[in-house]
């Protein structure tokens, strides 16, 4: 199985301006107190945030949990971190149990796995069973709804719902550094929309909210990414590819049910089920 899953690292080649940490992550400062931490070895090239200031740190995204996040979260993190998964699929709660009480988003689908404080995600919405994996139970000391913005320190970021790959999908959004930080909603390479509870309508709904919420300069930074040219760089999209995407969206809601992958740029594919026009 690890063989499947993992490349020697030694095997990655990584963009200017990206240092290797702990022999695994892939690590890039955005700006003062924002990390991307990639893990291009990983076959879905996971990237979590480390966002900071002063005294506090969100971590967005766990990690793959391939490798303990905790260590270098806490060389670059502040004191207090706070662990905020954007959505319960396996690949981005690895390394939970590494951090306290975590944040998570409070809508329906999620409040309703809650028992004593604490989180059991289903199986339909783990979707370990991919790597092998056991469910996690983990405490949520937070819960956010959609519209709560969320202050570090001085930042804000606004938390926005982002159904489309999964119900349970949010995202953040920083209108001071006009940074969006898209989680699985959208990221470089082949989106999955074709996974239980994906669906092309939330999709479409969801692409249409953004491209009347965010300004056309905005930076989207992604939670996978892949060798392009053979090279890992940290996945960032742009408006455009929102407005791309949501064409192939429209293009695919007008044809029958039907199961398939449309090339949606040179960025982007989806991968889209029978099921996904359904839900
Ligand atoms: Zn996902």
């Amino acid at each position: 199985m690890r063989d499947e899953l993992e490349k020697p690292i030694g095997d990655v080649r990584l963009a200017e301006g990206l240092r290797l940490e702990d022999d695994w992550f892939a690590v890039r400062a955005l700006d003062p107190g924002t990390l991307a931490i990639g893990e291009p070895a990983y076959h879905q090239c996971n990237w979590s945030y480390l966002i900071s200031d002063a005294d506090e740190s969100l971590l967005w995204d766990t990690g793959s949990g391939r490798r303990p996040i905790a260590p270098l979260v806490a060389r670059h993190g502040a004191r207090d971190v706070t662990a905020f998964p954007s959505h319960l699929h396996f690949d981005h709660l690895g390394g939970i149990h590494d951090f306290g009480p975590v944040m998570l988003a409070d809508l329906p689908i999620v409040r309703a796995l809650e028992k004593d404080g604490a989180v059991t995600p289903t199986d339909e919405m783990f979707l370990g069973a991919y790597e092998d994996l056991s469910i996690p139970t983990f405490e949520v000391g937070q819960w956010v709804s959609p519209g709560t913005v969320l202050h570090v320190g001085s930042r804000r970021l606004e938390v926005i719902h982002t159904p489309g790959h999964s119900p349970d999908s949010v995202s953040l959004w920083e209108a001071d550094r006009l940074r969006f930080y898209a989680a699985d909603f959208v990221y470089r390479g082949e989106l999955y929309a074709q996974t239980p509870g994906a669906s092309l309508q939330a999709y479409c709904d969801t692409l249409t909210v953004l491209l009347q919420r965010l300004p056309q300069e905005v930076q989207i930074v992604c939670a996978h990414g892949r060798a392009e040219h053979g090279v890992h760089d940290m996945p960032q999209l742009d408006y455009g590819d929102l407005e791309t995407l949501l064409r192939a969206v429209d293009t695919l809601l007008d044809m029958p049910a039907h199961t398939g992958e449309h090339q949606v740029n040179d960025r982007m594919a989806l991968l889209y089920s029978e099921a996904s026009f359904r839900s």
